[in-house]
């Protein structure tokens, strides 16, 4: 029997979002600790491919949980939060023998305190644990590598899709790597190449664009008997923190790395030009919208996508939308604003009122005035499978459904995907019915809108996700950074650390 204490910190921050990450934002999806980790949400997510272990061990195992802790993207974790929740995925280990560690984790989070949150929990778990206990952790595909988190975990397994539909494989290929070491006794070798590389996720999936064939010889290196993980991590781009980029990674058992890092990263660097989605201001993306023949047409908010950490509430798409006649079956949108939602729920179904919807949070636009009708009231509360999530029970509070000509708008309390229909059908509407559809999502949205969308169209402007990034505003990056600087030696600028087991 084998002793494996085990746990979740996942939250993707934006740090240009203002709105900080609260306990609440925590709660809102679940805090576990001890038994009730693997109890309750050992079908969620990674943990659920963590439940692995005891079959690819071939014994049984007894899960230590320490802490679950989900929250949805959004802005840096508020003053203090970090401390509490690095104690209370310390403070069980404690007096405890434990034979290894599994964690679901993220990689671009970023505190008050402490830019790379990710970095910090390995490093005090790494100091409890003492340098001899295996300790293996899953990433998102856009996590910011530090070399802090490279020095404190034996393996960092990362998703190797995106949209981000592997989270189940992803952990159970993290208790394949964890299986490795507890059966060998081996340290693995890490080879780590941060590329000064900023881009957003424009033509970067792995489904699709200038990456796929890259995507793929990485995704078999790691079937080579001797590879632990192999992994592009391309990170979250508004995430304004020291040794922000791309990173290529490989943690391994043999005598080299699986991929050759230096020519791997010169591939990915001769991509950092690549640009395939033609963004649309608001202003021009409803005429463009109007022009597509069926419905609906999908379009990525992207500059106030939810799953990026933007707020949810920018009025910049919605005021085109407004103002605009929507023939054909109209629009439908979701806005985050709790205020709005009070007012409706004070109101009442069937009541008609002047709202100052959104633009309270998004720093780049202002509430916009809506004379409305309530038409129904609810709840945004459903169980997410496919990208962003797998069984994650989602809950974004009481929502109003308004009507304010050709708009309809979901008004909801919590942020959360931004990216699944699911977040209309809670509230009885069917996306297909209408013309326009809004999902604030840059890419992952295709995953679910595709199959029935009549177009796909993105939107772009300023936001704390905006696509442009040269109007972002870095201030904390190291430099030179790609597109912010010119670079002429990719080598030198980035950094590599090879760990030799
Ligand atoms: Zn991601």
């Amino acid at each position: 029997m084998k002793r494996i204490a085990v746990g979740q910190l996942l939250q993707e921050t934006n740090t240009l979002n203002p709105v900080q990450t609260t306990r609440r934002h925590f709660e809102v999806y679940g805090l576990a600790r001890g038994r009730e980790v693997m109890d309750q949400y050992g079908h969620t997510e990674e943990l659920s491919g963590f439940a692995a272990l005891p079959e690819l061990l071939g014994e049984s195992v007894e899960w230590l949980g320490l802490l679950r802790a989900r929250a949805w993207s959004g802005g840096a974790l508020a003053p203090g939060l970090l401390a509490e929740l690095v104690d209370s995925f310390t403070a069980p280990l404690r007096g405890q023998r434990v034979d290894g560690v599994l964690l679901s984790l993220h990689g671009a989070q970023s505190a008050a305190e402490d830019p790379d949150v990710t970095g910090a929990l390995l490093a005090a778990l790494r100091q409890a644990l003492g340098p001899q206990v295996p300790l293996v952790a899953t990433l998102d595909l856009h996590a910011n590598l530090t070399r802090r988190m490279v020095h404190s975990a034996d393996v960092l397994v990362g998703y190797h899709t995106f949209p981000h539909i592997d989270q189940v494989s992803c952990g159970q290929r993290a208790a394949g790597a964890l299986t490795h070491l507890l059966r060998t006794d081996q340290r693995p070798k890490i080879s780590a190449y941060k590329l000064p590389l900023l881009t957003n996720t424009d033509g970067r999936t792995t489904d699709r664009g200038v990456l796929v064939s890259l995507w793929k010889e990485l995704v078999a290196a790691e079937d080579h008997p001797e590879a632990l993980s192999t992994a592009i991590y391309m990170a979250q781009p508004w995430l304004d923190v020291p040794e922000l980029g791309w990173t290529l990674y490989q943690a391994y058992l043999g005598e080299r790395p699986p991929l050759d890092p230096e020519r791997v990263a010169a591939a990915c660097w001769q991509t950092r030009a690549h640009r395939q989605t033609p963004f649309q201001r608001p202003e021009e993306l409803v005429p463009a919208a109007l022009k597509i023949p069926g419905r609906p047409v999908a379009v990525s908010e992207s500059h106030d996508a939810t799953n990026s950490g933007a707020p949810g509430d920018s009025t910049l798409l919605l005021t085109a939308l407004a103002g605009t006649a929507i023939p054909g079956g109209g629009a439908l949108s979701f806005c985050v604003d709790p205020q709005s939602v009070a007012r409706c729920f004070a109101a009442g179904q069937g009541a008609t009122l002047d709202l100052e919807v959104g633009g309270r949070m998004d720093p780049y636009s202002h509430p916009l005035p809506l004379r409305a009708i309530v038409r129904t009231l609810g709840k945004v509360q459903y169980t997410l499978s496919g990208h962003g999530g797998h069984n994650l029970p989602v809950d974004m509070g009481r929502a109003a459904v308004i009507a304010s000509g050709d708009l309809t708008l979901v008004l909801v309390e919590e942020t959360g995907p931004g990216s699944s229909p699911r977040l209309y059908e809670a509230v009885g509407l069917d996306p297909r019915d209408f013309k326009i559809v809004i999902a604030k999502s840059p890419e992952g949205f295709r995953q679910d809108y595709e199959p029935f969308a009549a177009g796909i169209l993105y939107c772009g402007a300023p936001g704390c996700a905006t696509p442009f990034l040269l109007e972002a505003g870095f201030k904390s990056v190291s430099r030179p950074l790609y597109p912010l600087d010119e670079i002429s030696d990719m080598a030198q600028a980035g950094w590599a650390e090879e760990l030799m087991g």
